[in-house]
């Protein structure tokens, strides 16, 4: 068998794993980034960023690539529900002020394969194909690497001090430690497509419906990137295949259906099942996790490439000094579970939150009723959905009084 040894062997080369590697190549570590999949790759999302995700990647000098290849600025969201329209902008809330007052939307093909090829270009060595199946142990017990193997090849050992599992909410490494549990009341399945010829703004969309959400947002070449987020449950009630299912929803939401009937769909519609689920420990001995593989709630509020990235950045900071140090103890990295603890758990806990109220329909219609009444509110509510308002300055009055001050005059 092979054997490979590097300082550091981080397990998926989405987001969270392509910049935490990135940045620990141009650290000058010995960086080994796995991946079962070859690149470019698809990946089930909305394709959205937050605007707070674009400062990490101007830092990471991704800027002038990201934008060669055609991201699109996306000038804030349009809610719908329960016969009313709302739209928000990216804008200043309180003492937290808007990096840009757009996020912007990308394929995900495009995107994650920009990311991958920086962390390469940084000297980080590629094993793309190569699916990880099982974790190396050293004399303590501690995680020493991982064996990889290509479809129908022999293993080759990556051994490492950190192994990392940025390998997404089905993440293998997360089960093989023992620490993964799949959320048992947010069950739900997301159908995922793409079309062009829509007529359509520079706005994401969240149509509500009874049971789910569409999310849409205008992506690179004119197209727009569709997903449609179901309760398990209503998915094998209507027993229908995925075109099928689709098609229902669109003719039961005319607002969104009409338009997109204009267009052409260009992708096939594919499904990716339950991705709600927590870790008990992000942090053991020799190894982290970072991205979805830490835990993921619903992509309702478009968070997940900003956890991705905003981890990825607090764990490599993080990791440097601990391979400075020659340490591969847990506490090494308490400054990385500080920093989630800072800026992941709170926004999770708000998404957690909204997914909670999502399951009211009177709730729900009662805020659409609010909202529709006070534009600053929705501004309020897309800015942090944006990531750059610290959850702290939604506990000063004067972020409500301000935001329910404003009322729609008469049109
Ligand atoms: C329907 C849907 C819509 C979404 N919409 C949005 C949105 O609009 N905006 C947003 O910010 N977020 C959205 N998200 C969430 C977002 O997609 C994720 O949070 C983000 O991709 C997490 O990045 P990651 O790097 O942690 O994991 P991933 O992007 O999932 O990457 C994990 C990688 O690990 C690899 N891997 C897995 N197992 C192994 C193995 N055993 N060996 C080797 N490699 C392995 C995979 O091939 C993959 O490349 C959405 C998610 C879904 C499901």
């Amino acid at each position: 068998m092979g054997e490979h040894v590097h300082d550091v062997v981080v397990v998926g080369a989405g987001p969270a794993g392509s910049t935490t590697a990135l940045r620990l190549a141009r650290a000058g570590f010995s960086v080994a980034l796995v991946d079962a999949r070859r690149f470019p790759r698809f990946k089930a999302c909305g394709e959205f960023m937050s605007p707070e995700v674009i400062p990490m990647l101007e830092e990471l000098g991704l800027r002038p690539e990201l934008e060669a290849r055609g991201v699109r600025e996306v000038r804030g969201m349009v809610l719908h529900g329960h016969g009313r329209r709302v739209c928000g902008k990216f804008v200043d809330v309180g003492r937290a002020h808007a990096p840009f007052d757009y996020g912007w939307a990308v394929r995900r093909e495009v995107f994650d394969e920009v990311l991958l090829r920086a962390a390469e270009r940084a000297g980080a060595r590629l094993y793309e194909g190569w699916r990880v199946d099982e974790l190396l142990r050293g004399p303590d017990g501690e995680v020493a690497g991982v064996l990889a193997r290509k479809p129908g090849g022999s293993p080759i050992a990556l051994r490492a001090r950190w192994t990392i599992g940025a390998d997404g909410t089905r993440s293998g490494v997360a089960t093989a430690l023992g620490v993964r549990k799949e959320s048992n009341w947010l069950r739900k399945i997301a159908l995922t497509t793409r079309y062009e010829g829509v007529p359509w703004g520079d706005r994401a969309e969240v149509h509500f419906l009874e049971h789910g959400f569409f999310a849409c947002a205008p992506i690179d070449g004119g197209a727009v990137s569709l997903n449609l987020v179901l309760d398990r449950a209503e998915y094998e009630r209507e027993k229908l295949g995925r075109d099928e299912l689709l098609e229902t929803w669109l003719a039961r939401t005319p607002l969104l259906g009409e338009r997109i009937a204009r267009g052409r769909r260009i992708d096939p519609v594919r499904g990716t099942g339950s991705m709600a689920m927590k870790t008990s420990a992000q942090v053991l001995d020799g190894v982290a996790l970072v991205g979805d593989a830490a835990g993921y709630v619903d992509p309702v509020t478009g968070e997940g490439i900003f956890f991705a990235i905003k981890g990825g950045q607090m764990l490599a900071s993080a990791l440097e000094p601990a391979l400075h140090d020659y340490r591969t103890d847990a506490a090494a990295l308490a400054p990385y579970l500080a920093g989630r603890k800072r800026e992941i758990a709170p926004r999770a806990a708000v998404s957690t939150l909204l997914q909670r109220g999502l399951r009211h329909p009177r709730l729900v219609s009662a805020a659409f009723r609010l909202l529709a009444g006070h534009p600053h509110l929705v501004d309020t509510i897309v800015s942090v959905a944006g990531d750059y308002v610290p959850t702290r300055e939604l506990w000063r009055p004067r972020v409500w009084v301000h935001a329910l001050a404003s009322e729609r005059s008469p049109a």
